[in-house]
């Protein structure tokens, strides 16, 4: 058997579901573009996620683990390893008291679903936010003046040699768009939230009403990432405003875009690369340095 079908076999019987080869990564990613993965596969569970961990240190193959690629970009060359998805972890329990337990994988969406079916309150914030809680929790998502930190008690992961260790919220070393998840190199499995029972009308009303101001500012206009950069509150003065007094907004590399909306949004406008989105950052880099003497510090993670 040629040695790509075999470890193909050894990776589909780890993961304990199909493995696909050489799989486009624009049809994962938010950005809808990105070359492909030399193998993608979804773990069915903790325990298929270590035995993909060790089959990788096994064959000296790199992986990296995908939420909802909200956040994240491969290059146009793909990518030589494994992608591991954490879409199959995605379960959900709670108390009434909110004691809520969920899966890495479960996408923010269906959380805000269930939170809201349970009149449980403090996570309206984070509705329409796209991605997983497992990215939220890596990534300390922020919006609306909330982050993940605010509500996480608890975080089990597995190390990359397959241990499972458990972070309480101190531990997690949650700061500004950081946790120390993405230094540990641990992959995140299961997260323990708190919650506050409230009422159901009040949550629906909060809910609506933030699912409607992200659609009016055009946020889903366009395939992007977000925001590209991230503020850097000892400069006072966000980054997207930064790009924006450069006169950049509406400049456009082969396909992305500096949105009209928002300049922090480099948007796909339907046939961009990942190569057009590095030159255009390129530009905006060079061009608030030249005037403002800042150095943006990009928020999105560019596979190497
Ligand atoms: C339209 C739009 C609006 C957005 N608005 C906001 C906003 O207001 N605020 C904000 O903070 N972000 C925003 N984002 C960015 C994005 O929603 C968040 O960063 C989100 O948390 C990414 O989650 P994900 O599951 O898609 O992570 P991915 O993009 O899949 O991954 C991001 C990083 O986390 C790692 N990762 C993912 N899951 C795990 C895991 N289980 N264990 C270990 N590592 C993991 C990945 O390897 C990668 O390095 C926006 C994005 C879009 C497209």
């Amino acid at each position: 058997m040629h040695a790509t079908d075999s470890l193909k076999k050894a990776l589909s019987q780890a993961a304990q579901n199909p493995v696909y080869t050489n799989y486009p990564m624009s049809k994962v990613c938010s950005y809808r573009m990105g070359g492909p993965a030399k193998y993608f596969c979804a773990p069915a569970n903790t325990e298929a996620f270590r035995a993909c961990l060790l089959l990788c240190h096994q064959h000296q193959i790199p992986y990296i683990v995908l939420g909802s690629g909200a956040n994240l970009l491969f290059r146009d060359t793909g990518f030589q390893g494994v992608v591991l998805s954490t879409k199959k972890i995605n379960y959900f329990t709670s108390s009434n008291k909110g004691d809520v337990r969920v899966g890495a994988g479960l996408p923010v969406a269906a959380l805000t679903e269930q939170t809201l079916a349970c009149a449980l309150a403090d996570f309206e914030w984070a509705s329409g936010l796209p991605g997983t809680i497992g990215g939220g929790v890596f990534m300390n998502a922020k919006c609306y003046g909330h982050s993940f930190s605010d509500i996480v008690e608890e975080v089990q992961t597995l190390t990359p040699s397959g241990e499972e260790r458990t972070f309480s919220q101190p531990e997690c070393r949650f700061a500004y768009k950081n946790s120390i998840f993405q230094h540990n190199q641990h992959i995140i499995m299961n997260i323990r939230l708190k919650l506050v029972p409230g009422t159901l009308y009040a949550i629906q009303q909060k809910t609506e009403e933030i699912l409607k101001d992200r659609k009016n500012k055009g946020q889903f206009l366009f395939p992007s990432a977000g925001c590209v950069y991230k503020n850097d509150y000892n400069v006072g003065t966000p980054s997207g405003t930064l790009i924006e007094t450069c006169g950049l907004k509406g400049h456009q590399i082969g396909g992305i875009r500096v949105s009209e909306q928002h300049a922090n949004f480099l948007v796909n406008t339907g046939k961009g690369c990942t190569q057009d989105l590095l030159d255009l950052m390129q530009v905006i880099e060079a061009k608030v340095w030249e005037k403002h003497h800042v150095r943006l510090q990009p928020e999105i993670h560019i596979v190497p």
